[in-house]
């Protein structure tokens, strides 16, 4: 059953994330959206010595891997506010917070219990440990994963991948800045199309792999950004998520299954970040509303309410729903039950709600708004990725569809 009050260990940590968004973020916002790629190793190190003081460092502890042992899991929930907490402070320096991004997420959905302990322990270690996940290619973004080029050939006890992953966020934190790792989506089987791709873990400092490219970018600019190249990259056998076998029948999907459930824990997290921006944007846009004497009378009947009243509650009424439909979502991971539909629709509706809320933001205050005084202009630049990365609306639109309808990917597409 599904409970709205807000399990007693995230409570906890929520105080701790709140003052850290609202007195180590928030000040530098600014100064990190202006200086691009430039957070201080002190800020990354801070954010990992507090996330292993909440418990959690990371996606998954230890504690919520013993599901059976201390009741049910709440990493995917816990992950939930953290993204939205810390997305609230900003966007771009939550991006740039250790341990627990989608490459976490990855190994958390589809790795073994043996491959949660290896990959994910090193979050509560002394140093900061950061992951990413490359699905897009030059040739394969929504279309994906049938697209997939980079090849994983089985040599003995060891995989060799090949290819050029491309738009991989912290990328160059996981890799380069620290012992990280980057979940790579690669083919097995280039004729099998998408039951062939799967997803491998390739380790920082692993022969082969390079960091090419950083890229400069409208919004969440403190983050990076980064293309890989693998080049006759050999990892463990034991580094596949999932299953290595292939089964080409035609109704069968069984070892891609393993592999989409990465997007149903990871679309909510985003969802959550959009869910952020656009709580932080509401909250400034009410207080400067309020300065120059606008109220948000609530109890009045929408008929006596003003325009911009009605504009108000619609922003927190979408708002509170599509955060209600993220946290659903989460909760049902952490079920372990099926959460595709709604991971995909919360992913939709707060991409909607975020770019709505922050452009209205910037309108309603005119100049206010595209003055880069205020933040408003920043989180209307920063709030358009979450339409787009982790699959843009049009592709979660048509994933939600498909599952309502029971049409095939063929049938709609
Ligand atoms: C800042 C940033 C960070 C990123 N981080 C990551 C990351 O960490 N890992 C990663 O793997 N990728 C990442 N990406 C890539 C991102 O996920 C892709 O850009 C996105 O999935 C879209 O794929 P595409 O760019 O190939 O667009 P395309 O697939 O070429 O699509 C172009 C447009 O056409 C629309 N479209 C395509 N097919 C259909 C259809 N059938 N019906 C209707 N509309 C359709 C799309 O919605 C889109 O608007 C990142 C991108 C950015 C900009």
């Amino acid at each position: 059953m599904i409970s709205f009050k807000i399990p007693e260990k995230i409570e906890q940590s929520v105080v701790i994330m709140e003052t850290i968004a609202e007195n180590m973020m928030r000040p530098v916002s600014r100064h990190f959206d202006e200086h691009e790629h430039e957070i201080p190793w002190d800020y990354i190190e801070f954010m990992h010595t507090s996330q292993k003081a909440m418990g959690g460092g990371g996606t998954l502890t230890d504690s919520e891997t013993k599901k059976k042992k201390e009741g049910p899991s709440i990493s995917f929930q816990r992950l939930a506010f953290t993204s939205e907490i810390l997305s609230w402070g900003d966007v771009g320096m939550w991006l740039c917070t250790p341990g627990g991004g989608l490459g976490g997420a990855a190994v958390n959905a589809t790795g073994t219990p043996e491959q949660k302990k290896r990959f994910l322990s090193n979050y509560r270690g002394e140093k900061p440990v950061f992951d990413a996940m490359a699905l897009t290619e030059p040739h394969a973004g929504s279309a994906m994963p049938a697209e997939v080029r980079m090849t994983a050939v089985r040599d003995g006890e060891e995989w060799i991948l090949n290819g050029e992953k491309i738009f991989v966020t912290a990328g160059n934190k996981a890799l380069v800045d620290s012992d990280g790792f980057v979940v790579m989506w690669a083919t097995i089987d280039p004729e099998a199309g998408r039951a062939g791709v799967r997803p491998f873990v390739v380790e920082a400092g692993t022969p082969g792999c390079s960091v090419t490219k950083m890229e400069h970018k409208l919004g969440i600019r403190s983050s990076d950004t980064v293309s890989i190249v693998l080049q006759d990259c050999r990892i463990p056998f034991d580094n596949i998520l999932g299953s290595p076998e292939v089964v080409k029948k035609k109704k069968t999907k069984k070892g891609f299954k393993g592999a989409m459930a990465t997007f149903d824990a990871t679309r909510p997290l985003v969802a959550a970040s959009a869910l952020g921006i656009a709580r932080a944007t509401l909250e400034l846009l009410k207080e400067m509303l309020e300065e120059q004497g606008v109220e948000i009378r609530y109890g009045l009947p929408r008929s006596k309410m003003t325009n911009i009243e009605r504009e108000i509650v619609d922003m927190e009424v979408m708002l509170r729903s599509t955060w209600l439909l993220t946290v659903k979502a989460m909760w049902l991971a952490d079920e372990r039950k099926s959460n595709t539909i709604e991971a995909s629709m919360c992913k939709v509706k707060a991409g909607d709600v975020v770019v709505k809320i922050t452009q209205r933001a910037v309108e309603l205050m005119g100049p206010l708004g595209y003055s880069r005084e205020y933040l408003l202009e920043k989180w209307f630049r920063d709030a358009k990725i979450n339409d787009l990365y982790e699959g843009t609306g049009q592709i979660n639109r048509l994933i939600v569809a498909r599952r309502i309808l029971e049409y095939s990917r063929h049938e709609l597409s």
